[in-house]
């Protein structure tokens, strides 16, 4: 049962009537979160996924919630780094030498937004939703979500102290938006870092979740509330209701029946234009294919997360192994897993680490980050009355994640768009 009666909630617009049914896309942590605040205000919800929970990006992620370190992908430093990293196919940042007009568009714009200005710009818009992120993952675990946030100090390697100006500075930058992210020095990292880890330094106030389980253990709770998740049901189309149709909006689902509702929320991660689209929503999303893994360690598991800014690799415990992750790959969401970037994340940690079998790899992984240009997600209405999106995160929909569903379940609701998502329109 959904946990309330339908409570539009304060800020209501006069004389609407607020939806009573959505269909979410996307059974991910964006699409689920949504479902869940959908319900916590009375709406009756299906969930659908073309494949099922946790089958995109929510699974295989380093489950950092690190609102200190939610920034925008492009930053100046692209300038030097990308074309680096275009001539070393083992570098972190990979792009194919390959034809393919949409990944070029991509490119020229996200490079446009790889100026200190632009990044302020889009740190400022990030900044209140992260400010609301952990409170919206603690709303969840106290309402029935069965699984747990680790608040954790964070440990940050470099291997000279000259690696540690450009961490530092992106932090300044956070900070300067209005986030308080502690940042010390610490004399030593513990017994997993290597002595070649000359400078290591502790970041305050993060936590960090194992991301398939804490996904799973939502599904869970919005099950228990009423909902149906509907897995192997890849949606084909969305349409407005056409006058005389039941409920605002239809939903086409391969190999199901025709499915309607007041309202359809558009949570399918890297997969977004190719339903949005058609709705005005212009903004190219593209994959931003990350790996992961997770590797032995010897003696106590590492009981926090580990990050190596200048390998980008993020490290985390994970079923008391260390989940290895890294890359951003601009290839098609649904092309193979590349055993070579497998590798390349390997060697580029081997000599850091110390007790960690960096070759007795499980559950590798690869998944599609859904990356915009201006590094700001697609937040809210379309051009369709009743067609909503919730995605664009890039590499911080997990933590944005339950605050984006809370937004969006207000916005669905009142009409009027928290703070929180204000910059985040899908039109623009
Ligand atoms: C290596 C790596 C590390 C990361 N680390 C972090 C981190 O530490 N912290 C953090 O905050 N974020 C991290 N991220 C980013 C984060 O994983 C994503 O931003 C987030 O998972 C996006 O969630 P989503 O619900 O929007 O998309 P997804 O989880 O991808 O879900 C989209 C869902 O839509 C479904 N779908 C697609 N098309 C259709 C269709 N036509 N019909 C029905 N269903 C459809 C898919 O099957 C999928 O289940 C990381 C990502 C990667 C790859």
């Amino acid at each position: 049962m959904p946990a309330h009666p339908a409570a539009p909630g304060p800020g209501a617009l006069p004389g609407r009537r607020p939806p009573e049914s959505a269909i979410v896309v996307g059974a991910g942590m964006v699409g689920l979160a949504t479902a869940w605040h959908l319900q916590e205000r009375g709406v009756e919800v299906t969930v659908v996924d073309r494949t099922g929970v946790a089958a995109g990006s929510s699974w295989g992620n380093a489950g950092w919630l690190t609102p200190g370190m939610a920034m925008p992908l492009a930053d100046p430093s692209l300038w030097t780094y990308g074309p680096r990293a275009l001539l070393d196919p083992d570098a972190a940042l990979s792009v194919p030498f390959r034809w393919d007009a949409g990944l070029r568009a991509f490119l020229a714009r996200f490079m446009r937004h790889a100026t200190p200005g632009a990044w302020r710009r889009a740190m400022d818009a990030l900044t209140p939703i992260a400010q609301a992120s952990l409170d919206a993952y603690d709303e969840l675990v106290a309402e029935g979500v069965h699984a747990d946030t680790h608040p954790s100090r964070w440990v940050v390697a470099f291997e000279n102290a000259k690696q540690v100006g450009p961490f530092a500075h992106e932090l300044d930058g956070v900070a300067a938006a209005g986030q308080d992210v502690p940042l010390r020095k610490v004399p030593d990292g513990g017994p997993h870092l290597s002595p070649a880890v000359t400078s290591v330094w502790e970041l305050g106030g993060q936590r960090y979740i194992e991301p398939g389980p804490f996904v799973q253990a939502l599904a869970g709770a919005v099950i228990a509330r009423g909902a149906k998740i509907v897995a192997n049901a890849p949606v084909t189309g969305v349409r407005p209701a056409r006058t005389g149709e039941r409920g605002g909006v239809r939903v086409s689902v391969a190999d199901h029946d025709e499915m309607a509702a007041d309202v359809v929320v558009l949570a399918t991660g890297a997969w977004l234009p190719r339903l949005a689209r058609r709705f005005g929503v212009r903004t190219p999303v593209q994959a931003g294919r990350g790996y992961s893994f997770t590797v032995p360690v010897e003696g106590e598991p590492i009981d926090h997360p580990i990050y190596f800014p200048a390998r980008r690799v993020a490290c985390t415990p994970y079923q008391g192994r260390l989940r290895v992750a890294g890359t951003m790959e601009f290839r098609g969401p649904d092309e193979p897993l590349r055993q070579r970037r497998v590798e390349a994340i390997a060697n580029s940690v081997r000599g850091l680490l110390r007790g960690v079998d960096l070759d007795d790899r499980a559950d590798v992984w690869v998944g599609a980050r859904p990356v915009t240009p201006d590094g700001l997600p697609l937040v809210g209405a379309t051009a369709a009355p009743g067609v909503y999106v919730a995605g664009g995160h890039g590499m911080w929909g997990m933590v944005l994640g339950p605050a984006t569903g809370r937004a969006l379940a207000a916005r669905i609701m009142t009409g009027s768009t928290p703070e929180e998502i204000r910059s985040f329109d899908p039109l623009r």
